[in-house]
């Protein structure tokens, strides 16, 4: 049984697959060739904002929404604690401070009411500048939009969603990262929607913050190719990559579907752990299907006796991070994110476990 099956997709659209490659080495477009637009198109519309752009990966999609709103030394920027480092990293290489905010026990996500006392803490006990919040759709289920984006409204800060686990995951029916002001995501080959490399995206429906991005991703193109008038990156989505995941945006829908009945499958079954929270109105995409219980080693020997694979996200927090030890000191404490490094695991999730391998997953754990 393998974490995540990336060989049964595969074989499941193999045709589609090798004729898009075999088109772009046909074309010989590996640079901006028509696939890029073309998924550019297809991912706007899909999720339903005006604007998307492919960039190289989830990480750089991020550090372009920083760059594109201006963020800069003296800046504070509010991540959770309880995420993968490329959320607070990218604010710390543009030379701005991460502000770690803890997270919500039962969905994982930040929580408002720590953004809200981190806000002040900062203003009240800082010279930073609060400049904007990168709420994270952890394990696929959006953040709490609902609650963060008029706290972010009220103290004038701009939202970057980092939705890098948790494209096309849905609040009443609308999609990530749709949410902040600007949504980063990534096509990492593990994440729910991935290539066959690096990849990612950013979105937004504001035309100044496309145009901004659109000239960072090429060293900060002007009106032409050797018209630079800020600096940038070189942070485009290779045509090859592009053309892989037009492909598999075929299945996608189908395959988040089915991730939710793996999920809800697991959830009926599990009883010796805490299955995940499901606010009413969210949906997720399960990038991960991550259990609670204060004893992870028990269960995680006895599924690995069967051959089932587990992992941990996260084993650490960012505020304990050795990079962010000294950083973390301009924040409020993470106890819930510290607490929840200590006692989570994740299962096998892809949409192609059949109903026995998820049956005896659920025997073995409430056996342990
Ligand atoms: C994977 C991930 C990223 C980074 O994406 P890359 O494409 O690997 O750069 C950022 N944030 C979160 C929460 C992630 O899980």
């Amino acid at each position: 049984m393998q974490f995540i099956d990336l060989e049964q997709q595969y074989a499941r659209i193999q045709a589609e697959i090798n004729a898009n490659i075999q088109s772009v080495l046909e074309s010989q477009k590996f640079i901006n060739g028509p696939e890029v637009a073309e998924l550019e198109a297809q991912l706007a519309d899909f999720v339903g904002s005006k604007y998307c752009l492919g960039v190289s990966s989830g990480t750089d999609a991020i550090l372009m929404g920083l760059m594109a709103i201006d963020t800069k030394p003296g800046d504070a920027v509010f991540v959770p604690s309880f995420t993968f480092i490329a959320t607070a990293e990218v604010v710390a290489l543009i030379g701005a401070t991460p502000i770690f905010v803890d997270v919500d026990r039962d969905t994982f996500n930040m929580s408002a009411q720590s953004l809200k006392d981190n806000i002040e803490h900062v203003k009240n006990n800082t010279d930073l500048t609060p400049k904007a919040i990168i709420p994270v759709d952890l394990f696929g289920l959006p953040a709490d939009y609902k609650l963060i984006n008029p706290i972010a409204k009220e103290h004038n800060l701009v939202v970057i969603e980092d939705s890098a686990q948790g494209f096309a995951g849905a609040i009443d029916g609308v999609k990530a990262p749709s949410f902040g002001h600007i949504g980063t995501t990534s096509f990492f080959p593990a994440k729910p929607l991935g290539c066959y490399g690096d990849g990612g995206a950013v979105f937004t429906d504001d035309e100044g913050l496309y145009d901004i991005m659109k000239s960072l991703r090429v060293h900060g193109q002007g009106s032409h190719k050797y018209d630079n008038v800020r600096v940038g990156l070189t942070a485009r989505l290779d045509t090859l990559q592009a053309a892989i995941l037009l492909a598999k945006m075929e299945i996608y829908p189908d395959e988040i579907k089915v991730r939710d009945r793996v999920a809800e499958r697991y959830s009926a079954n599990i009883t010796a752990c805490k299955t995940p929270h499901v606010p009413d109105g969210y949906s997720s995409v399960w990038a991960q299907y991550t259990l609670q219980t204060n004893d992870r080693a028990r269960f995680q020997e006895a599924l690995k006796e069967h051959n089932i694979p587990t992992m941990v996200y996260y084993v650490k927090p960012m505020h304990m991070q050795p990079v962010f030890i000294e950083t973390a000191k301009q924040s409020l404490d993470c106890p819930v994110s510290a607490e929840l490094s200590e006692t989570v695991f994740s299962l096998p999730m892809h949409p192609y476990l059949n109903d026995n391998d998820i049956d005896s997953i659920c025997d073995v754990i409430n056996q342990a």
